[in-house]
């Protein structure tokens, strides 16, 4: 996996910090390795003690978005307010606290005061919302901190299916493709019957040849690495799109903590502020670590005690694999595998969190028992199994991880 982070980076390992591979391939050794392929080989199943060999996992049946737009409807029954195309401009602060937000939005500019604030924007971004500012010293570090940037070309193609596999991953430098994801394999209702759509990920950093890139330039660069490992050709594409994200991954260099540490330290600061997610915490997330942070920071706020997040996805669960049961669930009609019994939404997950000097183990707490998000997502979500199909062109080193590694989302 060395030269597929390297490539995600755009860092050489030896300038990466140890956290990376803490947060993502701990516990992982080469013996785990062998234990799991020969249980995997005499009897068809997995170890499924290591976080890098997770096999299973939910998918909502219409993509992730589900479980957000899900979110927004329990919001939206509820009476609270949520703005679209609003953009903070300014966030005012006296006396340790945050004040005020101005955003700007279609209709203008618009002002509101709040009592608490949970942010999830990239660091130096919100740093530099701050009014007054923060010190120079501040100002410095978080121009340190760095994010790695992708583009994506989402194909449609005129085909069936490309691989059964879910994701791949092509660690080789010599292609421009990072990882290549196949919808339909998450959930069936994720391409139009007949075709495929063709998800592909190209790490980058603004301003390089790769983000500069315009979709018909990216298209051409990436068409024929498809056609030579013989996934597609240019004939059975009927459409692409392009799309670029700036602050996908927070880079870990081997200084990032101490520059973190400062700015946290600032931050921290605020009575009022509660940093999260992914780009607001400067972690690598997935996305439930995103969530339970959000969860957190709520319980932080409606409890008066302020949890640690960082201590989110740190320990040896491994939370994805956390709250699925293990029964063997029913085949349906195409012969995959659907889950008969909904996910465990009770218990936030294993993770061990700190507040104000108590530890809270958080399988010990229970969501709100007035939320239903679970309920109402468990209700279309699939148990997939990551396929292990063998790989197509196998003189070609294109990485067929299939799923089965998750340090890389
Ligand atoms: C291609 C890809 C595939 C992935 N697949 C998986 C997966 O299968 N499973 C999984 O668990 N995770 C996956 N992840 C990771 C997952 O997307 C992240 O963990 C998750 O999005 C983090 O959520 P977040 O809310 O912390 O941050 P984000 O989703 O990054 O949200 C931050 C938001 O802040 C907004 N923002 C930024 N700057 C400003 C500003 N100045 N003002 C206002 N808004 C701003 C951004 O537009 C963004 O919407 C994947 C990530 C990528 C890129």
């Amino acid at each position: 996996m060395i030269n597929y982070t390297e490539k995600i980076w755009g860092l050489p390992a030896a300038e990466m910090h140890g956290d990376w591979a803490e947060q993502r391939i701990k516990g992982l050794s080469m013996l785990a390795l062998a234990k799991d392929a020969l249980v995997r080989v005499f009897h068809g199943g997995n170890t499924g003690t290591k976080r890098t060999l997770a096999d299973t996992f939910y998918y909502p049946e219409s993509g992730t978005g589900l479980i957000y737009d899900t979110i927004k409807d329990e919001l939206d029954a509820r009476g609270c307010k949520i703005l679209l195309n609003t953009e903070p401009s300014h966030v005012v602060h006296s006396n340790d606290r945050l004040q005020r937000v101005r955003c700007k939005n279609p209709g203008g500019e618009v002002e509101i005061e709040f009592r608490q604030v949970a942010e999830s924007i990239p660091v130096g971004e919100f740093l530099n919302l701050l009014s007054p500012r923060p010190p120079a010293r501040v100002l410095e570090l978080q121009k340190k901190l760095h994010y790695r940037d992708q583009a994506y070309l989402f194909l449609t193609l005129d085909q069936p299916s490309v691989t059964s596999d879910q994701w791949i991953y092509f660690p080789e430098k010599s292609i421009p493709i990072g990882r290549m994801s196949e919808m339909r394999n998450f959930s069936d209702r994720m391409s139009p019957p007949g075709k495929t759509s063709l998800f592909l990920e190209f790490f980058c950093t603004e301003g390089d040849p790769i983000w500069n890139m315009d979709g018909d330039e990216l298209f051409e660069h990436a068409i024929p690495h498809l056609e030579r490992m013989r996934f597609t050709d240019r004939s059975k594409v009927r459409q692409h799109y392009h799309l670029r994200e700036r602050n996908v991954y927070p880079v870990y260099d081997v200084n990032y903590q101490d520059y973190l540490n400062e700015i946290k330290s600032y931050l921290n600061g605020f009575s009022n502020l509660h940093c999260i997610g992914r780009p607001g915490r400067f972690r690598y997330n997935n996305q439930d670590h995103s969530l339970e942070m959000g969860f957190l920071a709520a319980r932080s706020i409606i409890e008066g005690i302020r949890y640690d997040l960082d201590l989110v996805g740190s320990d040896k669960a491994y939370f994805e694999r956390g709250p699925i049961p293990v029964e063997v669930p029913d085949e349906d009609t195409t012969g995959r595998n659907t889950a008969t019994a909904a996910p465990q939404t009770n218990a936030i997950s294993t993770t061990t969190v700190v507040a104000s000097g108590q530890t809270i183990p958080t399988s010990e707490m229970q969501r709100p028992a007035d939320t239903n998000v679970g309920q109402s997502l468990s209700q279309s979500v699939h148990r997939r199994s990551e396929s292990t199909s063998p790989s197509r062109n196998s003189s070609d080193t294109a990485s067929r991880m299939a799923g089965k590694n998750r340090t890389a989302l």
